[in-house]
């Protein structure tokens, strides 16, 4: 019946992990924020306790129910724009979750009305990518993205955490990268080593952080997505089937156009973007140096 729900609305897979404590991999997040290569993302070292144990998220939990929605473009930009990550061709995917999820839990919730029930998408203290491969979606690849054998990592992922215990699926429990470095060679400022994001190194965390920081971004000016386009599996993945999704301007968009964008275009046009969260001032910084205008 889960299942059936999900599928419902509107996710593209789904997967059952029990909820058990992550203490091994609470232990390598620990290590990773100890080594500082969080850069300045200071919410990841908060909740890490909520992250190890989800049974702190909802009193009772007892499974954990992934899903995923995936975004791989059937359009991208035209070559001369300025690079956008695929992510946010997209209305916010916060916002088309979260109607998800509402919908989800009301459908779960009116067959079975004594259930507990709380959705989560990306900026929760949860361990999505782990639940993922607990729950046999795919595994976490050297780009440390999660790698579904169906979809690639062009995927965007939801947890609905329940009181309730279910018939679970078999776990990934390995890697199947195998021999591959192609994302990691493929990273324009070696923020990769197998397995491990250096965030001081990603141009995806620079053009997105607000303010000035004097790193060479190119040619992306909306986050980065090297490391996915490079991997095999990504490019044997099928286009995501959502209509009305995407935003019209970002795949017509030539580089004049982005170039002649002004900040009450920018606000009409990406009102519903993740655009909007980085702001008109740093996507024209980003722009400038994308042109090879900046000073
Ligand atoms: S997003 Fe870009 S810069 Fe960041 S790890 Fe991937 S390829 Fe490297
Ligand atoms: S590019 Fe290769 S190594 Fe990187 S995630 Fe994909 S399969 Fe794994």
């Amino acid at each position: 019946m889960i299942k059936k729900a999900v599928a419902d609305a509107g996710f593209d897979a789904c997967g059952i992990a029990p909820v058990v404590t992550l203490t091994e991999e609470a232990a390598r997040l620990r290590q990773w924020l100890a080594d500082g290569r969080h850069a300045g993302m200071a919410y990841m070292e908060r909740n890490t306790d909520k992250r190890e144990n989800p049974a702190l998220l909802l009193d009772g939990a007892r499974s954990v129910i992934v899903m995923l929605l995936n975004y791989k473009p059937p359009v991208t930009q035209p070559p001369d724009a300025p690079k956008i990550a695929c992510y946010a061709y997209v209305r916010n995917y916060h916002h088309v979750i979260h109607q998800k999820l509402k919908r989800l839990c009301t459908s779960i919730t009116a067959a079975q009305p004594d259930i507990r029930l709380r959705g989560f998408a990306d900026s929760a203290p949860v361990l999505e990518k782990v639940w993922a491969m607990r729950a046999g979606l795919g595994w976490i690849g050297k780009n440390c993205l999660l790698v579904s054998p169906r979809f690639g990592s062009f995927t965007f992922i939801a947890e609905l955490l329940t009181s309730a215990e279910l018939e679970y699926d078999a776990p990934t429990t390995a890697s199947r990268c195998g021999n591959c470095r192609r994302c990691l060679d493929a990273c324009p400022g070696g923020a990769l080593e197998a397995y491990r994001l250096d965030a001081n190194r990603c141009i995806s965390y620079h053009n997105k952080r607000k303010g000035e920081n004097g790193v060479d971004v190119r040619p992306y000016c909306f986050g980065c997505d090297y490391c996915q386009l490079s991997c095999p599996w990504n490019i044997a993945a099928p286009p995501h089937r959502h209509t009305g999704w995407t935003i019209p301007e970002i795949v017509r968009f030539t580089a004049a156009d982005w170039q002649a964008l002004d900040e009450a275009t920018f606000n009409r046009i990406f009102a519903q973007s993740v655009l909007q969260e980085t702001g008109f001032i740093k996507l024209q910084s980003n722009l400038k140096i994308c042109s090879g205008k900046s000073s």
